[in-house]
């Protein structure tokens, strides 16, 4: 055997041991084809696959907040699934089946896919500075689970976050004004006997789950069709904080 052929069979063994490896606990995200014509050097071990309907179909709502849950702790541990994008981008093309809308702040340090380790296809994602909804982000939640088969709807605050401190502190400017409103009623609901103000944490927090609280109220008051469908099972709705310190989003009860 020369040279090259012995290299051609360590590669050969080195794929294998990574096709091999790349299996965890929820299994199928991670299955990977590899594509005829594909640069193998780049693209060996990333995973390709997109959710398909028959995927989407089978899944409950329960099992895509396991799926979620398992995303974070990958996210915390700092082994993110690394993908073929532009080989998920060509298999999304046609159509997609995502698990999930995800309703987030805008803020900058919380990267929705990457804290659920989830890639091309995965989830819808609705973001707004304050997570509340309006008519527009419902109607993007009906379109994501009536019309696309989206099993959840997840909304998600988080710690620091300075649309809940503006909305604390009053803070009146151009049209940051009337989205500010719209979290007040969430203030208004939090008991509290301490200082209510942004420099207390303790307040803010609290001010920041009940707006995630108060978010899921207003869905469900707004929203027949989701409604309905939570009722049915089809759906389920839950809330979440994103930890800024560990990266851990904790879901409500
Ligand atoms: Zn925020």
């Amino acid at each position: 055997m020369n040279f090259r052929n012995l290299e051609s069979v360590m590669m050969t063994f080195l794929l294998i041991a990574l096709l091999a490896g790349c299996t965890s606990s929820d299994g199928s995200e991670r299955q990977m084809d590899i594509v005829p014509g594909e640069n193998l050097a780049q693209t060996v071990g990333l995973v390709e696959k997109v959710l398909t309907k028959e995927e989407q179909d089978a899944l409950t709502p329960e099992m895509v907040i396991q799926s979620l849950k398992e995303g974070n702790d990958r996210f915390m541990r700092n082994d993110l699934t690394a993908r073929n994008h532009s080989a998920q981008v060509r298999k999304s093309v046609q159509a997609q089946y995502p698990k999930a809308i995800i309703l987030s702040c805008v803020d900058s340090r919380v990267p929705v896919e990457d804290v659920f380790d989830r890639g091309i296809g995965d989830v819808f994602v609705a973001r707004v500075a304050g997570n509340f909804v309006n008519e527009d982000i419902l109607g993007s939640m009906e379109f994501a689970c009536k019309v696309s088969g989206a099993k959840l709807i997840l909304v998600m605050g988080h710690e620091h976050c300075g649309a809940v401190k503006s909305a604390i502190d009053g803070v009146e400017l151009g049209n940051i004004t009337p989205m500010l409103a719209k979290i007040k009623p969430a203030i208004e609901q939090v008991v509290h006997d301490g200082e209510k103000n942004s420099k207390n944490e303790t307040f803010v927090h609290k001010v920041s789950e009940s707006n995630v609280r108060h978010t899921i109220d207003q869905i469900r008051a707004n929203s027949p069709i989701l409604k309905e469908m939570e009722e049915n099972g089809e759906i389920k709705m839950v809330g979440a904080l994103y930890d800024m310190d560990n990266g851990k989003v904790e879901f409500l009860k």
